[in-house]
Parts: C-alpha cells; structure tokens; sequence
C-alpha cells in the first residue's frame, strides 16, 4: 500500500541547494539575488558578495559539489575570525 505522498527533507534541503538564492542581509534591502547576479570575491575576511542594490557585504561559504560545481552558502554573520587585525 502507498501512504501519502511525503517529500523527504532530503529532497527539499537539495532543490533549495539547487535554486541558491542569497537574500541581501541588510534588513532594510533583503533583496533576492541567484549566484549569477552576484560577484563572489574575497576582500581578506572571507568569501563574500556586494548586494547590487544597496551595496551590503554578504558573507558566503564555498562547497564544492560532488559534480565539480561549485556551490556557495550565504552566512548568517560576518566568519568569525576574531577582531581585525589590520
Ligand atoms: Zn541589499
């Protein structure tokens, strides 16, 4: 017998991988932005991209897929990396 159709968390946490899509932590822009509308770079205190909109630093993590691809992680803060050194 077939019960319900579930989807697994799984299946759900994967296709979010897939869409990726950062939102601007700058609470009064929370733009929207996919990877390719973004420049991920490194300015010394981690990966990071600048909203297009407002010009806020966005902090991501890199992950390197199975496949080759390379997936970024939006950060909830800055990487902890203690106080500027410089
Ligand atoms: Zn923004």
């Amino acid at each position: 017998m077939a019960g319900p159709l579930v989807r697994p968390v799984q299946y759900i946490i994967e296709s979010s991988w897939r869409i990726n899509v950062f939102t601007c932590r700058n609470q009064s822009c929370e733009a929207q932005w996919e990877q390719s509308d973004v420049v991920i770079k490194n300015e010394g205190q981690g990966l990071l991209f600048r909203c297009p909109m407002c010009g806020a630093r966005n902090y991501v993590e890199r992950f390197d897929g199975e496949d080759g691809s390379v997936l970024y992680e939006q950060l909830e803060g800055r990487p902890d990396h203690g106080p500027m050194a410089e």
